[in-house]
């Protein structure tokens, strides 16, 4: 009888990874495709200097919307195009119309791409980001990359020399979900990188983990005093952001408190609101 039980079970967790299987598969065909059709869309972040109620930079984050599954998260699919070899063509296109869309926005708003660690492996994402500013116009120093700690992992000194030569264009490097993974203090002086974004898990629960909003407090500190532009992500309430400016941990902010990612079109409209008439959320804080 137990036997029989297992058997079935055995049966079923076969079944079960064979439909996983199967589901991966025609997803990695319809993102091959979708890439190749220009299917994804992109939408805009704001980074906001709350002194200044200034917007300084937007992040692009890539969209797809599945035409049976939906909205698919860019954690899954990003990781499907990196495992396919097809993140490059991503990433080319992403930079792309990230470029051509912030000539678009008024002020002088930057704009921010990711890069997958695997686009950090080959000298020709040099190529593809002067392409990207030349057939849009936008001058370099509007232009910064985002990368994570996982792209010094597989051969750090081609990733270092690629993002030397990044910076050396005048575009700006941020170290993405910095403190998570593999983050080790002594990269923040041997990365060759301008911007340090710090991961949302160290906002989660401040204010009412004390100790959380130290660490926060510790690594902003050291961050600012090394000579960085320093970023805090996800903040999302009124109450963690009077937090950060109560610790001195304001720079640049990064979260919903600010918005949510929105369609290029809408970025100058919020340039204009954040600076000429100050957002809602500015004006209720100290
Ligand atoms: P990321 O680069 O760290 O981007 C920030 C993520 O945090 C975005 O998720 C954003 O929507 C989310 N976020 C922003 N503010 C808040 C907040 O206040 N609270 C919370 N809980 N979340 C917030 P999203 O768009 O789902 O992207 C997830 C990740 O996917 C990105 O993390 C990035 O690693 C990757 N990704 C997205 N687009 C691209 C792309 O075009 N290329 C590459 N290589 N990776 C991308
Ligand atoms: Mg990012
Ligand atoms: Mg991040
Ligand atoms: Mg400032």
């Amino acid at each position: 009888e137990s036997k029989r039980n297992g058997k079935n079970t055995w049966t079923a967790f076969v079944q079960e990874m064979d439909d996983e299987y199967r589901h991966r598969q025609s997803l990695m065909e319809d993102l091959r495709e979708a890439i190749a059709t220009d299917a994804l869309s992109l939408v805009y972040q704001p980074i906001i200097d709350p002194d200044r109620m200034h917007v300084d930079c937007c992040e692009a984050l890539s969209r797809w919307t599945h035409p049976e599954h939906g909205s698919i998260s860019p954690v899954v699919f990003i990781e499907l195009a990196e495992e396919m070899g097809i993140i490059g063509d991503l990433t080319r296109s992403v930079l792309h119309t990230a470029c051509r869309d912030c000539m678009t926005w008024i002020g002088d708003v930057s704009v921010s791409v990711n890069l997958s660690a695997i686009d950090l492996r080959d000298e020709g994402i040099l190529a593809t980001i002067r392409s990207a500013l030349d057939a849009s116009g936008l001058p370099a120093r509007r232009l910064r990359v985002e990368v994570t700690e996982s792209a010094f992992v597989r051969d750090p000194s081609k990733a270092h020399g690629i993002l030397r030569e990044i910076m050396e264009m005048g575009a700006s490097v941020s170290i993405d979900d910095f403190g998570t993974g593999y983050s080790s203090l002594s990269y923040l002086n041997t990365l060759p990188f301008d911007t340090v974004k710090i991961d949302r898990s160290f906002v989660d629960d401040v204010p009412a983990d004390e100790r959380q909003l130290k660490l926060l407090k510790g690594i902003f500190r050291l961050s600012r005093d090394l000579g960085f532009d320093v970023v805090i992500e996800g903040v999302e309430t009124e109450e963690q952001l009077q937090a950060l400016r109560s610790a001195e941990c304001v720079d640049q902010i990064q979260g919903y408190v600010f918005g949510l990612p929105l369609p290029s079109a809408s970025v100058s409209e919020l340039v204009a609101t954040t600076e000429f008439r100050s957002i809602p959320a500015l004006r209720n804080v100290s």
